[in-house]
């Protein structure tokens, strides 16, 4: 019953976790997984009050209410130190917006350094990996798939001791997705391609289009046609 996307974080979650899920919505990931015996215990953490009430019903309709505790909180506030969190998910937001809350929590001494992340933008996937790097995070695995006609990306993260430099084409392919080059992978940057020429077909039809603009969309251009060469 969970989306192929769900299901494929899910796969990224090791067992007997102890799990927060940050921007939860229906609980569907934790609920899923406490009803396989994966995890020991979440928090399915929500923002909005809507999803966050969708969280507590979930929950409650499947019995789990010893093993998932939902919060209202923005971000990983939703962790509190005795939760004992081992594994991070943060599915269905952008990139930029994933790696906000990464970025909070941290400065709200929320990571403790040794839990998984395991994270699934919807775009925008190079900020999360540029945050990653920065914070010497090392990129475990990752996965790209396609569902419903959208093409979705998932980044495992665990921090190291000695962090691997990125290069600026691992970190907007991702290393591992651009060494695989799967059909998926080339199927959505044959597509992303295409949206960077019609884009510049656009800007050149305009009459004032900042230089610098029209550069970078250029250099992306560029980056995108070696990959796929
Ligand atoms: N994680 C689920 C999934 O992948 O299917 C739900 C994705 S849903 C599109 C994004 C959810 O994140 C929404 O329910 C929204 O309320 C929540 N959200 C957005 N910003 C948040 C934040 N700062 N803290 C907690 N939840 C947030």
């Amino acid at each position: 019953e969970l989306s192929k996307r769900l299901a494929a974080v899910g796969e990224f979650v090791p067992e007997r976790a102890r799990l927060a899920d940050i921007g939860s919505d229906h609980a569907y990931l934790p609920v899923a997984l406490a009803l396989t015996n994966k995890i020991e215990f979440a928090v399915a953490g929500e923002v909005v009050i809507g999803p966050f009430t969708s969280a507590v019903n979930q929950v409650k309709k499947n019995g789990l209410e010893q093993q998932i505790t939902v919060r209202l909180a923005s971000g990983l506030e939703a962790i509190e130190s005795e939760d004992n969190i081992s594994a991070i998910t943060i599915a269905g937001m952008g990139g930029a917006l994933i790696r906000d809350i990464l970025a909070q929590g941290k400065s709200k001494n929320k990571l403790s350094g040794t839990e998984r992340l395991i994270l699934q933008p919807n775009i925008g996937e190079k900020n999360v990996r540029t945050w990653l790097m920065n914070e010497s995070y090392q990129i475990i695995a990752e996965h790209i798939l396609e569902e419903n006609q959208k093409i979705y990306e998932i980044i495992v993260a665990e921090k190291v001791a000695e962090p691997l430099a990125y290069s600026e084409t691992d970190l907007l392919f991702g290393p591992i997705l651009s060494k695989e080059k799967s059909e998926t992978f080339i199927k959505k940057w044959q597509a992303e391609l295409k949206q960077r020429e019609h884009v510049l077909h656009q800007l050149s039809l305009a009459a004032t289009v900042p230089s610098e603009k029209i550069a970078q969309i250029e250099e992306e251009r560029k980056q995108i046609e070696e990959m796929l060469a």
